[in-house]
């Protein structure tokens, strides 16, 4: 996007982009992948289709910032010098920061929509009723919303299904509000009364268990700090 904007001001500009992938995933849409309401091929598009025309793609990957030479080594082992440079290597993701998630995830009812969305759907298609948890690490994270965008998918997933019912739909979450701006927070909390959905704030996840199918949190409220409940 940056380089396409800038061949716009200026198609003068001489412009290279690094970039290894062969492909490029629309990732916001696979939150709805997750609650198969939008088809995993479609996020996939070839990289080549997306680099603006007039900019080199240069498929290597960097490996080292050198500053004070205005230069980027690859791994490939090519050194590329520059005039200005625009860093954009996206969030890596992490789950080792949380005891269990590593070995849990995307296998059996742990799911993640950040990492295998279609798993998500065939978690939601397994689930017949009992405690349903959604929550998010409090981390940076690719998109605020999107936790709490499928717990609400899939609450009405469940509704459709005619389990939710039998279901306790949890939404426990790090941040102290449902969203940062009152007015969308007063929409979102009818939503969340609308599926009866159990909204826990300043629950951070610690641990999981999968083979016990338990989720282990710390509160960060600050009036109850360093308190473990299950
Ligand atoms: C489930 C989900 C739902 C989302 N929903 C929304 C939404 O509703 N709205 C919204 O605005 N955003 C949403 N997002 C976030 C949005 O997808 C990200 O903000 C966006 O992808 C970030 O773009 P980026 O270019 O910073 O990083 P990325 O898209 O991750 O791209 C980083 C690129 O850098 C390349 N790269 C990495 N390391 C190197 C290296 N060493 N050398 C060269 N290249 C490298 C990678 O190959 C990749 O192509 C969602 C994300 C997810 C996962």
């Amino acid at each position: 996007m940056v380089a396409a904007q800038l061949k716009k001001a200026n198609a003068g500009l001489s412009i290279g982009l690094i970039e290894p992938a062969e492909t490029h995933y629309y990732q916001p849409a696979w939150t709805l992948v997750g609650a198969n309401a939008y088809p995993y091929e479609k996020t996939a598009r070839p990289m080549a289709s997306l680099i603006p025309k007039g900019v080199d793609w240069i498929k290597e990957y960097a490996e080292q910032f050198e500053p004070d030479n205005n230069a980027i080594k690859t791994k490939e082992g090519n050194t590329y010098t520059y005039d200005y440079l625009v860093a954009a290597l996206g969030i890596k993701l992490d789950p080792s920061l949380i005891e269990g998630l590593p070995q849990a995830l995307d296998k059996g009812v742990v799911c993640s929509n950040y990492t295998d969305p279609k798993h998500t759907w065939h978690v939601l298609q397994n689930f017949k009723g009992g405690n349903a948890v959604f929550t998010q690490p409090t981390t940076p994270i690719k998109c605020g919303g999107a936790p709490q965008k499928i717990c609400y998918l899939a609450s009405d997933y469940f509704r459709k299904e005619g389990i939710l019912d039998k279901t306790n739909v949890v939404f426990a979450t790090p941040g102290t509000v449902i969203f940062g701006v009152p007015q969308v927070a007063k929409t979102l909390m009818k939503v969340i009364h609308r599926y009866g959905i159990h909204f826990k704030p300043f629950y951070a996840p610690v641990k999981i268990d999968a083979e016990k199918r338990e989720v282990t949190f710390k509160s960060v409220n600050p009036e109850e700090n360093n308190c473990l409940v299950n």
